[in-house]
């Protein structure tokens, strides 16, 4: 599936935390999904902790103009108003009119994104985002202005996919659905999660865990979400990740959740192994987004969060198609699909044994022996050395697959199929996580 399509089909879409574009980008990405998905709704208005689900926003007319002429259309780029913006008609001096001017101070020809009425509704406001450029050029004089919104009450709508597993403990991706004009902020995310469920529905019928991904609005919806959902669903959400910014052409960026040494972040980071070159930061040293909310107190559902943070066109109109690479996109599956298959092999090891097994006896036929080239992507044998000699201390019941994949630095595929062997010798008791 090529994923950069579904990002190409929304991101020009002004897509307000509440409005119709924002609906219509979820209806195209569901298009795609394999899976079964459900709303939540959130009406305008909607209080909690002091976080109010802002009004329905739309844009009708956003001119400039000077003696007659548009200076300025803010309808041609979905970034060109800023969001939720009052509407304004009037005549206004120069001085007074770029009070009511932003731009991105190191990207001149790009438009800025101006986010702050959407957590702010209590605050009315009306403006432009433009390039710095015009903004140097403009003259003195009255300038017209022509803004004509609508700010009326409505309903912030999230979206929810589902693949059902075994269990009712529940792993959830999360990316926002939100941002006009742009791409890689966070429609990558959202395009990712699609490919990534719709995959794990080909690979997995029945998997060991329920798998979610959350498209939302970035803070405010996961606020929401969290705080309707059913507290039996609630407690079943164990491990969340957020996807975000995952289209342009950085190496990969984990950042590890509030505690940093979690499970989930154990997991993350053996995936992380087959990957170039990296990059690795604590709890919001990096791109910040939902993982503050479901990791807030009376939630903590550890969430680390991939990216490829940072890149200069972030929040301009610059964060465009031509910084979306598929390569990256399906990249960026493949370490998520890494790390399914580690949360679904794992298994927490038990011995049936005392005393020193002879690993070499055709009957166990275990015994690998560190001077051979024994493929499976082993680090160096000095690894497997060291796990052949203390692995069978470590069968207390106490520890799981990926715990020897981390301390003896010994690739997580290849440590299953050994244990998956030594079940079948007898060994070894495999139990859930
Ligand atoms: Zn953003």
């Amino acid at each position: 599936m090529e994923i950069k399509k579904l990002i190409e089909e929304s991101y020009l879409l002004r897509r307000a935390y509440v409005s119709d574009d924002v609906v219509r980008a979820l209806d195209n990405l569901k298009k795609y999904s394999n899976v079964k998905s459900r709303d939540f709704l959130f009406p305008s208005g909607k209080e909690y902790n002091g976080w109010m689900v802002p009004k329905k926003w739309d844009v009708k007319e956003a001119k400039i103009l000077r003696n007659g002429r548009i200076v300025y259309d803010g309808l041609k780029h979905p970034l060109g108003v800023i969001t939720n913006s009052s509407s304004f008609v009037g005549k206004v001096s120069k001085k007074k009119l770029v009070e009511h001017l932003h731009f991105a101070p190191n990207r001149p020809d790009a438009i800025p994104y101006h986010f702050r009425l959407q957590y702010r509704p209590w605050e009315s406001d009306w403006g432009f985002c433009v390039p710095k450029t015009l903004y140097n050029s403009l003259k003195p004089g009255t300038y017209e202005v022509v803004l004509k919104t609508t700010l009326i009450k409505g309903v912030m709508v999230s979206r929810e996919f589902i693949l059902a597993g075994k269990s009712k403990y529940t792993i959830i991706f999360v990316a926002h659905v939100d941002h006009p004009g742009q791409a890689n902020d966070d429609l990558t995310g959202c395009a990712v999660g699609i490919a990534l469920l719709n995959e794990l529905a080909k690979r997995y019928r029945k998997p060991r865990y329920t798998y979610k991904l959350l498209l939302t609005q970035e803070i405010l919806g996961s606020v929401f979400y969290l705080h309707t959902m059913k507290k039996q669903e609630l407690t079943a959400l164990t491990y969340g990740l957020f996807l975000e910014m995952l289209g342009n052409k950085n190496t990969l960026h984990l950042q590890k959740s509030l505690l940093g040494d979690t499970y989930i972040d154990r997991v993350a980071m053996l995936a992380l192994r087959k990957f170039r070159n990296p990059r690795i930061s604590d709890f919001r040293e990096s791109a910040g987004n939902d993982e503050i909310v479901f990791e807030a107190p009376g939630i903590e559902i550890p969430m680390p969060s991939i990216s490829r943070w940072p890149y200069p066109e972030y929040h301009t109109s610059d964060d465009n198609l031509k910084i979306i690479h598929e390569s990256k996109l399906q990249e960026s599956v493949k370490y998520l699909l890494e790390m399914v298959f580690i949360l679904e092999h794992d298994w927490v090891l038990t011995r049936i044994f005392d005393g020193l097994v002879s690993l070499a006896n055709p009957k166990y036929d275990l015994y690998v022996d560190p001077g051979q080239i024994i493929g499976g992507g082993l680090h160096k044998n000095k690894a497997l050395e060291g796990f052949q000699y203390q692995m069978p201390r470590y069968l207390t019941g106490k520890y799981a697959i990926s715990d020897l994949a981390a301390i003896f630095e010994i690739d997580f595929g290849w440590l299953v199929d050994y244990f998956k062997n030594m079940e079948k010798k007898k060994l070894v008791s495999l139990s859930g996580i």
